[in-house]
């Protein structure tokens, strides 16, 4: 394709480098640009619009237009545009925030620490599990365990977290001391004649088998979605988080559970730690947290992991971490509207009904040549395509072949690998559910 000399399509192509993007394919095509957004949709500058079936990047919770949290946004800054929180400062939205989520917590949790992003959540969690380690004088117990297929950020550390081969392929990642178990994905991962009992059995006996090999004293911490997002909308066996846990406890292994997708409300009720029955010691928080019209994250621990650290820090005068933009008034006051927001209009209710009509259609479609499994939890969902016999289309491309045909439809889905990822705004309607699956249906049987 050759780009408008000087539209915005070639202007970006000329000086933007693209995250998760093929650079020189961008070069030549350039970007999808996008000019506005409302409700569910958004609108790219050639007036298109389409259905953000993917919530922006599992994201934008409460829609594209949410006027009380520009209003909130733009009060804040006015107020205090700016402040951190080194050396013992604060402000009221972030104490008015970490009241809030200690509040919301499905399990008992006793701080809140303030990061921008999920990457910087899980790595800094990390950090923190080592420098807690040290303050128990086990300076060995150092290791993190995560799973194949994981998502779990980008920073060196988190990207060695996430379990992606995208992610470790010539980063030189993952580090040294970050191990990855089996992908609880009973459909791809399942052996013949194995029901998913046995399957959740045999996911819970190779991570005990891993710490025994590692030795259990080197083991600090499990992490895990707990339904994996972008490795391709995993949804575990019924009773995987609670074999996995009977493990952990076995060996005094903290559990962190990253909620950066699955927090408020996605998985159909507040935290996917409820949905699956997690007691996490750690949860990071992103993405819904602030609908992302913000950069903003954070991760709750419980005592057992902010004692120590807080004995450690007094030791040596100093918590040596924190980041500038972190615990950022505007991202804050965003938050806790956002929060309200999610509430008072019982999203949570809302995503559970609304990703039951979802999963209903979709699950329809199994009968479709082109579609392997049907797969999803509240309003979060993918569908696995396999090529039938015959389809000259190599494995791992399907996926994007479809997202394409659908985004001409007017549908934005994301393609990892054959999957489809499906995670629209949680304010979505019944109505706005059946104009997303037509597309899905009409863009299927154009392939077929
Ligand atoms: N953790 C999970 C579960 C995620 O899905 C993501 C992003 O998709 C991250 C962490 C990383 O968050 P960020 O992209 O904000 O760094």
């Amino acid at each position: 394709m050759t780009l408008r000399p000087n539209s915005p399509e070639a202007r970006d192509a000329a000086y933007h480098m693209h995250s998760y993007t093929n650079a020189r394919a961008l070069e030549k095509d350039g970007p999808l640009v996008l000019e506005s957004g409302e409700g569910i949709r958004v609108t790219d500058n050639n007036g298109k619009s389409y259905i953000e079936g993917m919530a922006g990047l599992w994201s934008v919770g409460v829609g594209f237009n949410e006027k009380r949290l520009v209003d909130v946004a733009a009060a804040q800054m006015s107020k205090l545009p700016y402040y951190h929180n080194f050396t013992a400062r604060s402000h009221g939205p972030v104490i008015d925030l970490a009241e809030k989520l200690i509040g919301m917590a499905p399990v008992p949790m006793s701080k809140v620490f303030f990061t921008n992003s999920g990457s910087e959540a899980n790595d800094t969690i990390v950090k923190l599990i080592w420098y807690r380690s040290n303050a128990l004088g086990k300076p060995e117990k150092k290791k993190i365990i995560s799973r194949n297929r994981g998502y779990h950020g980008v920073t060196i550390v988190s990207a060695s977290l996430t379990g992606l081969p995208n992610n470790h392929r010539s980063f030189d990642l993952p580090l040294p001391g970050i191990l990855h178990t089996t992908c609880p994905h009973y459909w791809k991962e399942g052996q013949e004649g194995e029901t998913e009992e046995q399957f959740a059995s045999r996911c819970a006996a190779d991570l005990d088998a891993m710490i025994q090999a590692e030795g259990p004293d080197t083991i600090a911490a499990f992490i895990g979605e707990p339904v994996m997002g972008a490795g391709g909308v995993v949804v575990p066996p019924a009773t995987y988080w609670e074999k996995i846990q009977e493990v952990l406890a076995k060996y005094d292994i903290l559990l962190i559970a990253d909620e950066v997708i699955c927090g408020f409300g996605r998985t159909g009720k507040m935290f996917g730690t409820e949905t699956f029955g997690i007691k996490p010691d750690i949860m990071t928080m992103s993405k819904q947290l602030s609908s992302s019209y913000f950069p903003f994250s954070a991760f709750m621990m419980n005592d057992r992991v902010y004692q120590p650290i807080a004995d450690e820090s007094d030791k040596i005068g100093v918590l040596g971490h924190g980041y500038t933009g972190a615990a950022h008034p505007v991202g804050a006051a965003i938050s806790l509207e956002n929060l309200k927001i999610i509430e008072e209009r019982g999203l949570v209710e809302n995503a559970a009904a609304m990703g039951a009509i979802m999963r209903k259609g979709l699950d329809d479609l199994t009968g479709n040549a082109l579609v392997g499994e049907s797969r999803g939890v509240g309003l979060i969902a993918a569908l696995e395509l396999a090529a039938p016999e015959g389809m000259e289309i190599p494995v791992g491309q399907l996926g994007a072949k479809m997202s394409g045909y659908m985004m001409e439809n007017g549908l934005i889905s994301r393609a990892m690998g054959d999957a489809l990822g499906f995670c629209p705004p949680m304010i979505i309607t019944e109505a706005e559910v059946k104009e997303l699956l037509d597309i899905v249906g009409t863009s299927l049987d154009a392939l077929t």
